[in-house]
């Protein structure tokens, strides 16, 4: 097994590693991880320093032995998921644990639960009743906290109020709110009676929001008349009406100005009553279809369902993101993408945690807002983008050394390439960092770096239990340690999607791309001791003379220039040298006159090279304001690429303003 090897080489990592705890690595117990005087930059060298966590959190991790979990998890998967899905309630047992048939999979087969009744009615009914299942931070300053029980009551009048409307299980509803108690609400309500809701992130265009509800056939449309960020109100009205225009779908509005039209939000949770009960489903109901973030092409709308999921995801919450009973954990995404969806709502209600939504940007009116709500919702553990990871540390450390983050364990970054630079800066002024690497296709977190394993800042880790990766070529065959090449996943798990909404066949063709194995579509790097590095998108990899290098490589060894806030790389094609790297550049410091803007493009060139270890490559460096993003924070090259080339940048519904 290409695992075994995996194990013995983690174990070897981590014999050394604890060998080296007690004597120079570790820091004292009550400081911070000092950061690594030299930050190491991918492929540079191979003298990493390896960052431990604080003893205490070492010590206190829920998961201790790293390598023993892991290798259990692929020698005994049902054993392994069949005992950590006995936490939950079901309605009817399971007769086997899972069913895989090449690229399907069917995971506690036969048992009938309901994601709701486990991340509510559980608990709601139990000794956490009166416990903080929520606090929801809307773009209005309005502050909703709700305990399990007033939640779980919210949750089952607005499934009446669904049931009122003709919604049946199956069924799917369109939801374009924005992040809130109203759109966690909507969620709950509809798993809460079978229903699959499918989140369109509120501002998308009227066109890509009607693809998406004819799409999926959505027979409801939960929509938000309007929603505020950043100082403006953004109204939604217009472009909802357009998009529904010819279509015959309901739209149950939720007006902020005051309850205006026949079908409201609020009136409809206070017409029912909270007796609508939590619907058995098969374990292998649909919960919800979510599409992707659009970073490399049109979206796909995967689609996972409530018995594996529900597993799946708590599974690392615990793991992972090391949560204890009574904790507070912050999902900054948006509720309209994964990490939304996983971490801001599902699994910490699973766990009888309390969960934090902020609609607002986390820089405004300024950086301090951010800190304030670390301090005073009492953050423990916070997951939160490399997008703003890198803009917090753009508005300056003064605003993070102000802040009393005493509660604050742990920071869990993921989305993009975490570079070794910003990874430092988090450490230094948040709390020990946790890169994690996953997508919407896999429903929860991969690769990583558990809290008893020491971090490589810019390598995102290992692969966690449940979870067997390879790093190959483009036949399957495993490359070994050093060498570039596609990261795949090679059997499917509990809370890995189902197939893509109405294209089964895009479903069949990422596992059949390379023989035998699922395509994640992005590149990596092992090193000797199992640790991944993700170096960036297959489609993005730039060809450089002889070098195939990928775009984290280059961004993060730019991102160290103490001027650099952003960078995006490209390659562009070029008759002689295959491709030019052209990077892309945002300063931590938008006052440059042209003049000093060109003599820093030229250093930055220089930096560059130095950093990459090749004097001779074909650079070229641009300054801009900003990046294109996706509204997922992540930047979208290939919008850069085509604007350079002066070619169609396809599908750009996903494209933030
Ligand atoms: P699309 O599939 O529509 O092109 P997308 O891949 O950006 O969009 P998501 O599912 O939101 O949609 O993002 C998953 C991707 O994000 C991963 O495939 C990877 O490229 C990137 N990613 C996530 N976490 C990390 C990480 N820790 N390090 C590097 N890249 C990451
Ligand atoms: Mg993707």
């Amino acid at each position: 097994y290409a695992f075994t090897r995996l194990v013995q080489a983690v174990q070897e990592v981590a014999r050394a590693a604890s060998s080296r705890v007690q004597v120079e690595h570790t820091p004292p117990s009550d400081s911070k991880p000092l950061p690594s005087s030299e930050p190491v930059y991918l492929g540079a060298s191979s003298e990493e320093t390896p960052v431990w966590a604080p003893r205490p959190l070492v010590e206190k991790a829920n998961l201790k032995d790293y390598p023993a979990e892991y290798r259990r998890s692929l020698e005994q998967p049902e054993a392994f998921w069949g005992e950590w899905a006995e936490r939950f309630h079901w309605f009817n047992p399971w007769k086997r644990v899972r069913e895989v048939d090449g690229p399907y999979h069917r995971w506690f087969v036969g048992a009938t639960t309901n994601i709701t009744y486990n991340a509510l009615d559980r608990h709601a009914d139990g000794p956490r009743r009166n416990q903080l299942a929520l606090m929801a931070l809307a773009g209005d300053g309005t502050v909703h906290k709700l305990t399990y029980r007033e939640l779980r009551d919210l949750a089952a009048r607005l499934a009446g109020g669904l049931l009122s409307l003709g919604i049946k299980p199956g069924d799917r509803v369109a939801v374009y709110m924005p992040t809130g108690l109203e759109m966690a609400l909507t969620f709950l309500a509809c798993a809460r009676i079978g229903a699959v809701h499918v989140a369109i992130p509120a501002g998308l265009g009227s066109q890509a929001l009607r693809e998406r509800l004819e799409d999926t056939q959505a027979r409801l449309l939960v929509a938000a008349d309007r929603m505020y960020q950043g100082g403006r109100t953004l109204h939604f009205s217009h472009v909802l009406e357009e998009a529904i225009q010819g279509l015959d779908i309901p739209v149950l509005w939720f007006s902020r100005g005051g309850a205006v039209r026949p079908l409201e939000f609020w009136d409809l949770i206070e017409a029912h009553r909270p007796t609508t009960p939590a619907l058995p489903v098969d374990s292998e109901h649909p919960l919800f279809i979510l599409y992707t973030s659009g970073s490399t092409g049109k979206p796909k709308g995967v689609v996972h369902v409530h018995g594996g999921y529900m597993v799946g995801i708590t599974y690392h919450l615990r793991t992972l993101f090391d949560l204890k009973d009574g904790e507070i954990s912050w999902a900054t995404a948006d509720l309209s993408w994964i990490v939304g969806h996983s971490y801001g709502l599902y699994a910490p209600l699973l766990e009888g945690l309390t969960t934090v939504l902020r609609a607002e940007r986390l820089d405004y009116p300024d950086a301090s807002s951010f800190y304030e709500t670390l301090e005073d919702c009492g953050v423990n553990v916070l997951i939160i983008s490399p997008t703003w990871l890198r803009t917090l540390r753009k508005h300056g450390d003064e605003f993070a050394q102000k802040a009393q983050l005493s509660d604050l364990r742990l920071v869990a970054s993921v989305g993009e390439y975490l570079a070794p630079e910003i990874w430092h800066w988090a450490a230094k002024h948040l709390a020990h960092v946790v890169d994690h690497w996953w997508q919407t296709e896999t429903g929860g977190p991969c690769l990583s770096t558990p809290v008893c394993m020491p971090a490589k800042p810019g390598k995102v880790g290992l692969p966690l239990p449940g979870v067997e990766v390879r790093v190959v070529d483009s036949l399957g065959r495993e490359l070994p340690p050093g060498q570039k090449g596609h990261l795949v996943i090679s059997q499917p798990f509990p809370h890995f999607m189902r197939t893509f909404w109405n294209n089964d066949e895009r479903y069949l063709e990422q596992w059949s791309r390379i023989p035998g194995c699922y395509s994640t579509g992005d590149i990596a790097v092992r090193d000797k001791e199992g640790y991944i590095a993700l170096l960036g998108r297959s489609d993005d990899v730039i060809k450089a003379g002889e070098m195939r290098i990928g775009t984290a490589e280059i961004e993060g060894a730019m991102l160290s220039h103490p001027s650099v806030a952003e960078v995006a790389a490209v390659g562009i094609p070029n008759p002689e040298v295959g491709e030019v790297i052209k990077v892309y550049v945002v300063l931590k410091t938008r006052e440059a006159s042209l003049e000093v803007r060109a003599i820093l493009a030229d250093k930055l060139q220089a930096h560059l090279r130095r950093q990459l270890g090749n004097i001779h490559l074909p650079t070229e460096v641009e300054i801009l304001d900003q990046l294109p993003r996706t509204k997922s924070g992540k930047i979208l090259r290939r919008l850069l690429k085509a604007q350079e080339l002066g070619n169609d940048p396809g599908d750009l519904s996903t494209l933030e303003p």
